[in-house]
């Protein structure tokens, strides 16, 4: 069996550019099946838009207009700083920095400064890997994950 995999992925809303920020499990799938990938794959999608829909619905009494979405960015590598290993229903500020392979790949985290970022990105092997390009931009985000309950979520 393949593990299962953390995925980060980073919504921007139109026209108002908020953007939310989700956690998601894609469950483990044996890689000698594409069958079971695919389906591990679909299961994580469905999660990540449970959550955007649920963000959307939620935005609606202080952001009434109607919104499309895309996705900015996407990491499926543990990211810098422990903040976003932990409960979402929150805002936070997050760097992201575009990598070498292109849209949506990125790598992100939280860290109090961008030289701070980049440093904890040099220290660990995984986040050297994706190829990582400064600078990176700073984003204020809403994070979920798909752990967290659905009561009292705020609409910031
Ligand atoms: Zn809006």
């Amino acid at each position: 069996m393949g593990a299962p995999i953390t995925i980060f992925r980073l919504f921007r809303l139109r026209p108002c550019g908020r953007e939310l920020l989700v956690r998601v499990e894609r469950p483990a799938a044996s890689n000698a099946d594409q069958g079971a990938l695919d389906g591990a794959d679909r299961f994580a999608d469905a999660a990540a838009e449970r959550l955007r829909e649920r963000w959307e619905r939620h935005l609606k009494p202080v952001c009434a207009h109607p919104h499309t979405s895309s996705v900015v960015a996407e990491m499926q590598e543990d990211p810098v700083g422990d903040d976003l290993f932990g409960p979402g229903r929150r805002t936070l500020a997050v760097w992201v920095a575009q990598t070498e392979y292109g849209a949506p790949w990125t790598v992100l985290g939280t860290a109090a400064t961008e030289a701070e970022f980049w440093q904890r990105v040099r220290l660990d092997d995984a986040l050297v890997g994706l190829g990582a390009l400064a600078p990176a931009e700073p984003h204020v985000v809403h994070f979920l994950t798909d752990t967290d309950t659905d009561t009292d979520l705020p609409a910031g």
